[in-house]
């Protein structure tokens, strides 16, 4: 059987089996089906997209995501997948982040376009009406101490809200800032997250460039941006994507290669394969390359409420509620009477009690947007995933795998590898093309690596480095 650097087929092109149709596997797809190799998809469910899934609306029929998605201006390996995938105009850009304070006042924050990173998030911060003038000057200058904090063994350490409470952030400003912006960017509490990932949301989604804290929101159903519309492109690029297709070993030589991977009793040959699968059956898969990760890796639940009422009833793109179980709210399909409430780092949310979270959501629902205090609710559904995303706690970096591995030709992709990123869309893509890069470096084939980011200014380089 072939080693690494080896073909296996006809068409004299080695062929790379990539297991998991996730962000991640789809991104690793697409990077190699570009260059010299014939490219398989292996995914388990009947539709590609892992995490990023919707499920059939028991109202209209159609698809709603079960959790909204959203990237930013940051995301530029998520951003330049959808182009290369054709799928810009299922993508809204909003510039302008809405807020509804505890009282309910809104503020419509944007950045500016004329001046220069880091500055255009003055207009940003003064929009926020919930604060006092000393309170957006204390966020501003918390944000720049944050951007400016060197990450060390011992500072590394501590959590975000340790950080946050060393450097005298106001109570308010935490609650009322920091925690609904870090939470829901790294979909963790700030209490468990380390001062590091949020820094980084700091710095990559707010200081460093104009654009960087655009919201980015999918307009069509993941399930049909990722689940069809980018499998279609990957298909027309000759990859060969095949869903209920679960992996259940993985084959090597003896000499560290691996020759095959096997669904049940059928076996098909390889001559690389990209795991992209979750930790959890990446370590059931691979024990001996993955192993005890699994223990020192630990999930975070996010929590979807969908409601359907008998009318639209947001009247903004979407909202930020601050000092609320709520966290964020969506705009569902116009005409569906639908909207999504979404909250990170769900854990043992209202102690598990769905009527009463679904009854809480519905009140904070009432109070903030007007229209849904004269409408009658018609369906309500919570879904939670309790493994969401990676739990970026401090120390954890040391755990998460690179896309290499021990096997020459078995390469890991996935939210929870080594890429420098959050457990996100753009991590799950970053990864996808490191795993694609190593790939091509185990074949002699050369793959271009991930997509670089924003250009920093001159003033945020000073300010910040990089
Ligand atoms: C509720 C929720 C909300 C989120 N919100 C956001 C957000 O707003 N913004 C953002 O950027 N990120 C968000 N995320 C995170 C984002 O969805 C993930 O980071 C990303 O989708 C992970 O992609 P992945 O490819 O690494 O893993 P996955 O999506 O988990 O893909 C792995 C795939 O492998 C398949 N698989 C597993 N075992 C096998 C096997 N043996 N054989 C074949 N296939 C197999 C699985 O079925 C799955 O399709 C959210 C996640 C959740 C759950």
């Amino acid at each position: 059987m072939t080693g690494a650097g080896a073909t296996t087929n006809v068409t004299g092109r080695p062929h790379v089996v990539i297991v998991g149709g996730g962000l991640a596997g789809l991104a690793a797809a697409a990077a190699l089906t570009d260059r010299e190799c014939r490219v398989t998809v292996l995914e388990s469910r009947r539709r590609c997209g892992g995490r990023a899934a919707s499920f059939e609306d028991p109202v209209s029929g159609g698809l709603v995501d079960a959790c909204q998605h959203v990237a930013m201006g940051c995301c530029t390996n998520f951003l330049d997948l959808c182009r290369w995938g054709g799928l810009d105009d299922a993508l809204r850009r909003d510039r302008t982040l809405w807020f509804i304070g505890p009282d309910g006042d809104r503020s419509r924050c944007t950045p500016s376009r004329s001046l220069p990173a880091p500055l255009h998030l003055a207009p940003l911060l003064l929009g926020m009406r919930h604060f006092s003038m000393v309170e957006k000057f204390s966020l501003a200058r918390g944000m720049l101490r944050l951007a400016r904090h060197r990450p060390t063994d011992r500072a590394d350490a501590a959590t975000a809200l340790e950080w946050l409470r060393a450097a005298a952030q106001p109570d308010r400003v935490i609650r009322l800032f920091w925690q609904p912006v870090i939470e829901s960017a790294l979909g963790e509490s700030i209490d468990l997250v380390s001062v590091a990932a949020a820094r980084k949301v700091a710095v990559d989604g707010f200081l460093a460039h104009r654009d960087a804290a655009d919201l980015i929101v999918p307009t069509i159903p993941l399930g049909t941006l990722l689940g069809e519309r980018l499998v279609a492109r990957l298909e027309a690029r000759r990859a060969a994507v095949r869903t209920g297709a679960a992996v259940t070993a993985i084959e090597h030589d003896g000499h560290d290669a691996v020759t095959a991977v096997r669904l049940g009793a059928e076996v098909v040959p390889c001559d690389a394969v990209v795991l992209a699968v979750p930790w959890k059956a990446a370590g059931r898969l691979v024990p001996d390359v993955v192993g005890s990760g699994d223990d020192r890796l630990a999930g975070s639940p996010i929590t979807a409420v969908h409601l359907w009422f008998d009318r639209d009833v947001v009247d903004v793109p979407h909202a930020v509620l601050v000092g609320r179980v709520s966290q964020w709210v969506f705009r569902g399909e116009p005409g569906a009477g639908h909207c999504q409430v979404v909250i990170s780092a769900s854990r043992g949310l209202l102690q598990g009690d769905r009527r009463a979270l679904v009854d809480q959501v519905v009140a904070e629902i009432r109070e903030v947007l007007p229209h849904a205090r004269e409408a009658t609710l018609r369906e309500a559904k919570v879904v939670t995933d309790p493994t969401a995303v990676l739990s970026v706690r401090p120390g954890v970096e040391a755990f998460r795998p690179a896309a290499r591995t021990g096997v020459a030709n078995l390469v890991l992709a996935g939210d929870w590898t080594a890429t420098g990123w959050p457990s996100t869309m753009e991590g799950a893509i970053r990864s996808g093309r490191i795993a694609a890069q190593e790939v091509g470096r185990a074949l002699g084939i050369d793959v271009p690596g991930p997509a670089a980011d924003l250009r920093r200014s001159l003033l945020v380089r000073l300010l910040v480095g990089g």
